[in-house]
């Protein structure tokens, strides 16, 4: 089924479009140059019914984009919390993906960019897995890839930007093709910066170690698996971390809204660990399932019921 033609509502500057009249001109900005920023938001089944998870992190980190690419926001935090809860509430989803994107209009072409309006839309569809349900047990194999991360100053690695997954797209496209499920890309000095759409944690030795927050985003679900360390008293260091200390790591995996939490089986034909899903990635992991399902009263703070 194509994403364009569906039933239901999308959320579009202010009001709830029907899914197939939600469209945008040829010369929209953001389709010429990719100057625009999105999130990748999850809402879950839970007992007391479909609720997002960690809503305000990512309306903020929204925010944030929108202020590094110095785009104006049009709405407020709250009208934008209310645009998410409402796109699954009025499209009757139990579970969502939710798409939130801020975009230039076609008000004007050129890269100077004035006189252009900022638009945002939200949808929320059903999309179940973005892995294999086995890829969760199992784990997955991955490669490092050709193509390098952005540096920090070329675009901007904190902004969840449009024209950021270029790059995403590219590697991610190199790993399959070449028998893998996921890349993992390096900086452009060569330590580990994240996967395409994910960021990477290794546990060596009783203690987590994730890439310090330079070129890789500041994932949502890497704070909550931190969030999930400091409970466990498992020490967690950010840092600058080589792809053979991958290789030689006890367990390693991916965690991202989309991807959740996801063992590395592999990585350029290594085994990591005993090449299966090690005891501490599955332990995160059910804290993780746990937490978005509304089964944790700790972090019952983290839901949005819808
Ligand atoms: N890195 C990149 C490049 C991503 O696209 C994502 C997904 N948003 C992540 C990391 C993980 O971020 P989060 O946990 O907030 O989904």
């Amino acid at each position: 089924m194509s994403m364009a033609d569906r039933d239901g509502l999308i959320w579009l500057d202010g009001e709830m479009v029907p899914w197939r009249d939600a469209k945008v001109h040829v010369l929209t900005h953001t389709l010429h140059y990719g100057l625009g920023c999105f999130e990748g938001v999850r809402a879950y089944n839970t007992s007391k019914g479909p609720a997002i998870f960690r809503l305000q992190q990512h309306t903020d980190r929204l925010f944030r984009s929108a202020h590094i690419l110095n785009m104006k926001m049009p709405f407020s935090k709250d009208e934008v919390n209310e645009a998410q809860l409402r796109a699954v509430r009025d499209n009757n989803l139990d579970e969502a993906y939710l798409r939130p994107m801020v975009f230039y209009g076609a008000e004007g072409m050129g890269l100077r960019a004035d006189n252009l309006k900022v638009h945002l839309m939200v949808a929320a569809w059903s999309w179940p897995s973005y892995m294999s349900p086995e890829a969760k047990e199992l784990g997955i194999k991955v490669r490092t890839s050709s193509y390098t991360r952005h540096h920090v100053n070329i675009t901007m690695c904190k902004a969840k930007a449009n024209g950021n997954y270029m790059n995403s797209m590219l590697a991610l496209n190199e790993a399959i093709a070449s028998g893998c499920e996921e890349a993992l890309l390096l900086d452009n000095e060569g330590y580990v910066a994240e996967g395409s759409g994910e960021n990477v944690f290794i546990l060596r030795d009783g203690v987590l170690h994730t890439p310090e927050l330079t070129s890789c985003l500041e994932g949502i679900t890497r704070q909550t698996i931190m969030d999930f360390c400091k409970e466990l008293d498992i020490p967690v260091r950010e840092r600058r971390i080589t792809r053979d200390e991958v290789y030689v790591a006890d367990e390693a995996f991916f965690t991202g809204t989309a991807a959740e939490v996801l063992p590395i089986r592999e990585l350029d034909g290594r085994l990591i660990g005993t090449g299966k899903r090690g005891p501490l990635t599955e332990k995160l992991q059910s804290m993780y399932f746990d937490a978005v399902k509304g089964k944790r009263e700790a972090n019952s703070s983290w839901l949005s019921f819808v």
